[in-house]
């Protein structure tokens, strides 16, 4: 998402102290972008967001100059899911998440699609789609929705932009929706971002099955894991399997380059993000 042709860029930034606190934060460290929990990501039960602390959060953006947020979904949501009760129940939190996202004045909604164990691929990618189908009607206005791949391909579903591409052919409401790109997931997967021709061959498949214009985010997150590992294991900025020279590539890709970046990397102290927000600033250079 171009904003002014500003570089969009940020961190997966905790909410223990609050939203707004989330905010200060951001702008403790002088980012324009960030993603959020919008409740306890390892937990069913939310709390109705409370509207003054939406109202405080979304004031507290403005001040800080943070240009893109992003929400991303709770972990337990299975989207895929073939067990109906907790299909429903992923269907009514998604709904949920998407009202509270609406509410926070966020940019999108990051999801994972799901998994459906011992179920053919093609069903549960299906069914993901009648879930967000369904989501969709309970929640008639919000930020788009976009899928996130993840690490591990078939017989695991949402590894490849195929699998991804297939879900949204089947999305009624589609202009609702988006993809967001996470580089270490796609390297687990064996999408091999640190070459030009990898990451080409990524580009191309992301633009014919879904179209590149529907691709709205990048996480942008180094490896531990081996290319095709199916591991989904975060790394700093250059320091992983993805490295210095990999990373470059993504930051200076043109079809890339005026989408958010945000990271999602280790954190023990507020000195991680200021490593790794210092090594995108360097690495990306423009001949
Ligand atoms: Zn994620
Ligand atoms: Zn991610």
């Amino acid at each position: 998402m171009k904003k002014n042709g500003v570089f969009l860029t940020g961190f997966h930034v905790p909410i223990a102290g609050g939203f707004a606190a989330a905010a200060t934060y951001a702008a403790s460290l002088g980012i324009n972008a960030m993603q959020i929990f919008s409740k306890n990501p390892r937990g069913w039960s939310a709390k109705p967001l409370d509207r003054a602390e939406a109202l405080e959060f979304r004031e507290k953006r403005k001040e800080a100059g943070i240009k893109f947020v992003m929400i991303h979904t709770c972990y337990l949501l299975n989207l895929a899911s073939q067990d109906e009760e907790l299909r429903e129940k992923s269907v009514k939190a998604l709904a949920a998440e998407l009202e509270r996202a609406e509410l926070l004045g966020a940019d999108c909604l990051n999801t994972h699609v799901g998994s459906c164990k011992g179920c053919p691929p093609d069903d549960g990618l299906r069914t993901v789609a009648e879930s967000i189908n369904e989501a969709f009607k309970l929640c008639s206005k919000s930020p788009a929705l976009l899928l996130e791949n993840t690490s591990r391909l078939r017989p695991s579903i949402g590894g490849s932009f195929r699998d991804l591409g297939a879900i949204l052919k089947l999305v009624e409401e589609k202009g609702r929706t988006g993809i967001c790109l996470d580089t270490a997931h796609a390297f687990g997967a064996g999408y091999d971002v640190r070459s030009a021709a990898g990451l080409n061959s990524l580009l191309k498949e992301i633009d014919s099955e879904i179209g590149l214009v529907k691709l709205r985010a990048i996480h942008f997150n180094d490896s531990k894991a081996a290319l095709g590992s199916g591991i989904d294991r975060h790394e700093h900025l250059g320091m992983g399997e993805i490295g210095k020279a990999g990373v470059a590539l993504l930051l200076k890709n043109p079809k890339l380059k005026n989408l958010p970046f945000i990271m999602e990397t280790p954190r023990s102290s507020p000195e991680d993000d200021r490593k790794n927000l210092a090594t995108v600033l360097k690495l990306r250079v423009f001949a």
